[in-house]
């Protein structure tokens, strides 16, 4: 996306660029959009190609150059790009930006899951980062970016930085923003912001299934023009993130037990229970479904189970209120378990399109791919998907003739976002530790690149 079509499509949004505009225009600054391009998220991504980075990095420096005088650039990236051949690309775009517009701020926006170190901080003059994780604080850390640079331009400001580096990596499970750990660091964040002099504190848990050189944690710190006081927060936040490693690494369950946890916990009356299978990337492992169906589980969804092959023979061959006898699941690796037979009712079909309704995107529109949803009894309900298809909250349950306040167990190929909208159905959420192509536990991957003194898996940890 190029020029006014990147506001046009931001205002309103509560994101980054929306954030930059609501202050940048309130101020009466001229903006000049460049270049928006993104990949991804869902599903799965990849290493984009050096080609790739190279086309649109100059393509937004010479935007840059060609603006005329610039006052300041503001970068809302994400921070777990990987490139082959470009190490630490974030950092290097940073570079090729301030060689096109000299010695003006240049400040970054990041996503937590951002995997960042010093070159960052060297390269660009402020950066920060989000705090929540679900993510709901995208227009603010907008916001805190372009108030900063408003004030740097008018001479009101000048930015010091420090970054640190814990030297933890951590599985996204793990990294949910109002539990522990991560909610004791970002709460010594904000009161480390409530001292004179401290603008924002920043730390990215980082993201563990991009192999790179800078992969892990990061803390970034800006103050107005100290950078002594940066570096000792820096260092504090850094030194207590340390001291939570282990929280970061905390054994969690797997299929078997995790469903007899949530059969327990239903058999109590404490449900609805939802089981985050976060390790499943693809939408297509049956490991969840295999116990679910072995231990006897009932009141249970799975709003989708990837298998393009399967949906399309159930739309050739089915129809609603036919019973049917089908294998799905367990195609795309060794990670994905078995595929699994299952006989019931088709008790929905179709591609629907409905809207969401949790605080995660509230109002956008999903366009679901063709899904059949199979009734196996005892209030058991299963979707196939012919795409990832997720369900981070219950629209995605209704879309499908699922009525999810009947179901007991839930359960979710997700991580944490789904907790925006289900903590507040759910009365307990279990983390898994099942196979799959992103899996919690870490040791499963073969790493090549990432810091070798890394806890808990660089090198130097393994045995
Ligand atoms: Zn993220």
């Amino acid at each position: 996306m190029r020029g006014q079509a990147i506001l046009e499509r931001s205002r309103g949004i509560p994101n980054y660029i929306n954030g930059f505009m609501r202050v940048l225009e309130a101020e009466g600054a001229e903006i000049v959009p460049t270049v928006a391009a993104n990949k991804g998220p869902g599903g799965f991504s990849s290493w984009l190609t050096t080609e790739c980075f190279d086309k649109y990095s100059y393509e937004i420096a010479d935007a840059l150059k060609a603006a005329g005088r610039l006052d300041g650039v503001l970068l809302a990236l994400h921070g777990a790009m990987a490139v082959t051949g470009v190490p630490r690309p974030e950092a290097e775009l940073v570079r090729r930006v301030r060689k096109a517009v000299g010695d003006i701020p240049i400040m970054v926006t990041l996503d937590l899951h951002a995997n960042e170190d010093q070159e960052m901080a060297d390269a660009a003059d402020a950066v920060f980062i989000l705090k929540t994780y679900p993510h709901v604080d995208s227009q603010e850390t907008g916001e805190i970016a372009a108030r900063c640079m408003v004030e740097t331009v008018r001479g009101n400001f000048k930015p010091a930085m420090a970054c640190r580096r814990p030297g933890i990596i951590s599985a996204s499970i793990y990294q949910a923003s109002e539990y522990h750990p991560m909610k004791d660091i970002y709460d010594r964040c904000r009161e480390w912001e409530k001292k004179p002099g401290v603008y924002c504190v920043s730390v990215a848990p980082g993201y563990a299934y991009a192999d790179v050189v800078d992969a892990g944690m990061s803390v970034f710190v800006v103050t107005n023009n100290d950078r002594a006081l940066a570096e000792e927060i820096a260092q504090d936040m850094s030194d207590f993130a340390w001291s939570l490693r282990e929280s970061f690494a905390e054994p969690l369950p797997g299929a078997e037990e995790a469903t007899k946890m949530a059969m327990q916990l239903a058999a109590e009356g404490k449900g609805p229970v939802v089981i985050a299978d976060g390790a499943d990337r693809i939408g297509d492992s049956t490991h969840m479904l295999k116990e679910l169906l072995r231990q006897g589980a009932k009141n249970w969804g799975i709003p989708g189970i990837t298998d393009p092959k399967a949906a399309a023979w159930l739309e050739e061959n089915a129809k609603v209120g036919d019973t049917v006898t089908v294998k799905i699941g367990g195609w795309y690796d060794e990670n994905s378990g078995e595929p699994v037979e299952v006989t019931g009712k088709v008790s929905f079909m179709g591609r629907p399109i409905y809207k969401l309704i949790g605080p995660m995107g509230k109002g956008a529109t999903v366009r679901d791919a063709f899904i059949a949803t199979i009734d196996l009894g005892d209030n058991r309900h299963v979707v196939v998907s012919q795409r990832m298809r997720g369900a981070n909250d219950s629209a995605g349950f209704t879309a499908a003739g699922i009525d999810y306040t009947k179901l007991d167990i839930i359960v979710l190929k997700d991580r944490v976002h789904h907790r925006a909208y289900w903590d507040s159905v759910a009365k307990v959420d279990i983390r898994t530790s099942v196979p799959g192509q992103g899996p919690s536990d870490l040791s499963l991957l073969h790493y090549e690149n990432i810091p070798e003194d890394i806890y808990p898996v660089g090198k130097k940890w393994r045995k």
